[in-house]
C-alpha cells in the first residue's frame, strides 16, 4: 500500500509498522471481546447462581434441558467461526437427533419424552471436556455441540463416545426402550459457519439412512469421474467448431446411455 501511495524508505517502514499495530489492536480487541462473551456463556452454561433469572440467561437458555438454546447456538457458532478463522484452526460441529422419537412419545407419553430429552442433554454435558465447547438444544429433539479446534479423528472419537454414552443411558423406567441418537459431524477450516452446519446436517442424514444409532463425519463428495471430454484430447485454443463437435459427441454418448 505504501509503495502504491508513492512512499518509500523509512517513511514506508513507519507507515507499515503503524498499519500492523492498528491491525494488531483490532485483533486484540476482537479477541478480548470474544473472550468476555465466551466467559459469560461459560458461566451461563455452568448455571452460575448469580446469573440465574438474568434476562439474558432466560432468553438464551432452553427451559426444558437448561442447555443453550437456538439463539445462543447461532451466536456461538458465528463467534467460534470468527475465532477459528483468525487462529487458522478448524471449527467442528456435532448435530445430534434422537432416533424414532415420535414413536417414543406415542408409546410412553410426552412427559417420558421430555425426561428422555433431559437425559440426552445431561449426557451431552457430561461428554464435554473443554469448557470452550458449547452444548445446545437447537430444536425439538435436536442438539448440537460446537467444538473448538478439534481434528477430524478427535471429533470422530468424541461423537462416537457421545453416541455410546446416550445408548447406554439407563431408561427412565425399566420397561422403556433405550434412547439412541444419530450424530452428524463436520470439521471445517475457513468455511462459512452455515456450510459447517449444512454439512453436519448432511452427515446426520447419512447416519439416519445408515440405520440410526450411529455417527458419521462429513466428507467431501468424491471427485467426479474424469469426463470423456478430457479423454478425447481437448486442448486449450481449439476453435468453436471443435467444441461444437465435442458437444455432439457428448449428446450422442448421453443418447446411447439412455438406450
Ligand atoms: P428420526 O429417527 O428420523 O429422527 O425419527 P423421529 O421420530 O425422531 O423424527 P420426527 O421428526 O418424525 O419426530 C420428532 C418427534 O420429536 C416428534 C415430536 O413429538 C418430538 N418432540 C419434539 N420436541 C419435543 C419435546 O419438547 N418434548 C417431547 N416429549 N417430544 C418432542
Ligand atoms: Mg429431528
Ligand atoms: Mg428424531
Amino acid at each position: 500500500r505504501a509503495s502504491r501511495a508513492g512512499i518509500s524508505g523509512d517513511r514506508a517502514q513507519r507507515r507499515i509498522g503503524k498499519l500492523d499495530r492498528d491491525r494488531l489492536e483490532v485483533d486484540i480487541g476482537a479477541e478480548i471481546l470474544e473472550h468476555v462473551q465466551g466467559l459469560s456463556d461459560q458461566r451461563l452454561a455452568e448455571g452460575d447462581r448469580g446469573l440465574v433469572g438474568h434476562p439474558r440467561e432466560l432468553a438464551t437458555t432452553d427451559a426444558l434441558t437448561g442447555l443453550a438454546n437456538r439463539r445462543r447456538f447461532d451466536d456461538a457458532l458465528e463467534r467460534e467461526w470468527r475465532r477459528a478463522v483468525r487462529n487458522q484452526l478448524p471449527l467442528s460441529l456435532l448435530v445430534l437427533d434422537a432416533d424414532y422419537f415420535k414413536g417414543y412419545n406415542d408409546r410412553y407419553g410426552h412427559q417420558r419424552g421430555d425426561e428422555a430429552l433431559r437425559l440426552i442433554a445431561r449426557s451431552i454435558e457430561a461428554s464435554i471436556v473443554n469448557a470452550s465447547d458449547t452444548a445446545c438444544r437447537i430444536g425439538g429433539e435436536e442438539f448440537a455441540v460446537i467444538l473448538r479446534g478439534d481434528s477430524p479423528p478427535s471429533v470422530t472419537q468424541i461423537s462416537e463416545r457421545l453416541r455410546r454414552q446416550v445408548a447406554a443411558l439407563p431408561s427412565a423406567a425399566p420397561s422403556l426402550r433405550p434412547i439412541t441418537v444419530s450424530i452428524g459431524a463436520a470439521v471445517h477450516t475457513g468455511h462459512p459457519p452455515q456450510d459447517t452446519l449444512r454439512h453436519a446436517d448432511q452427515a446426520l442424514y447419512r447416519a439416519k439412512n445408515g440405520g440410526r444409532n450411529r455417527s458419521v463425519l462429513w466428507e467431501p463428495p468424491p471427485p467426479a469421474p474424469p469426463a470423456r471430454l478430457a479423454a478425447g484430447g481437448v486442448h486449450a485454443g481449439q476453435d468453436a467448431g471443435d467444441h461444437l463437435l465435442l458437444a455432439a459427441v457428448v449428446v450422442a454418448d448421453a443418447a446411447a446411455l439412455v438406450q
